[in-house]
């Protein structure tokens, strides 16, 4: 049975149809990418499986439970998490405290700098760490380190809550190939181990190709096609919306 369970979705901003009646499920222990051109209703899909916004109709199911009407943090607490952009790491503490503030508000314990930072489960956190790679990084503080490993930082602390759904919108923007290829490798090393589900967008193909166990494409806020990355490359109006906008990303992708 899939994990979650999307359908008949549609939201509309204006006279633009953003998300339009929109259909995919996803199971537990799989690696799913959201393409798309830009515009094509990527974000406004994630907005809307977080909680952040309503959609005009439709269903969106995780393990059953309808999350549509649902605050963010309450499906949040029903284990749909996503990460953060850079911004939201706080770059003067150290990489294992903002870790150990990730795993407090999943204890749902205020922060108070009243308690020292480091009695709070920094085994744990550690614990954490050392599945993104970064145990060695852990007393340094977020602000020095490389970009690829303040990403692998933000994996670590969307993993403290323990979430069954993972979103991630853009992972690897800004990022160099070799890091890229790092921080997907991880993602899908995360979702192997924990049998974590995970539905991520993406603009390098070769990170789409290369990791993804299906492929889910969106044009003016349609789903296009559901399938293997296989299918998906050689699929003919795939390879035209692709083209349509200039890019041939898409057809040679050679990963
Ligand atoms: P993507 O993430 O695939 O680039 P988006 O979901 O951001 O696409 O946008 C889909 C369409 O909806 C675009 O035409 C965009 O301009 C429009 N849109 C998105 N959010 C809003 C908003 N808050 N208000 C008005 N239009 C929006
Ligand atoms: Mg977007």
């Amino acid at each position: 049975m899939s994990l979650l369970r999307v359908s008949g979705l549609a939201k509309s901003f204006g006279g633009v149809r953003a998300v339009d009646d929109v259909g995919f499920e996803l199971a537990a222990g799989q690696l799913l990418a959201l393409i798309g051109p830009n515009g094509a209703g990527k974000s406004t899909l994630f907005n809307i499986v977080n909680g952040q916004l309503a959609p005009d109709r439709g269903s969106v199911l995780l393990d059953g439970q309808e999350l549509v009407g649902r605050t963010p943090r309450a499906i949040w607490r029903l284990g749909v998490g996503r990460t953060f952009q850079i911004a939201e790491t706080f770059a003067s503490l150290t990489v294992v405290e903002n870790v150990q503030m990730a795993l407090l508000s999943h204890d749902r314990r205020p922060y108070s700098p009243w308690r020292r930072a480091a009695d709070w489960r920094r085994g744990d956190a550690l614990a954490l760490l050392e599945q993104v790679g970064l145990r060695a990084q852990a007393d340094l503080r977020c602000g020095v380190l490389a970009y690829g490993d303040v990403k692998s930082v933000e994996l670590a602390i969307a993993i403290a809550h323990e979430p069954r759904l993972l979103l991630m919108d853009e992972p690897t923007a800004g990022m160099a190939p070799p890091e890229r290829h790092a921080l997907m490798a991880l993602t899908r090393r995360l979702v192997a181990e924990r049998g974590m589900a995970v539905l991520f967008t993406e603009h390098s193909m070769d990170a789409v190709f290369g990791y993804a166990d299906r492929v889910i494409v969106l044009a003016r806020g349609r789903l296009i096609a559901d399938g293997s990355p296989q299918q998906i490359r050689d699929d003919r109006q795939v390879q035209q919306v692709y083209l349509g906008t200039g890019s041939d990303a898409v057809s040679h992708s050679n990963v």
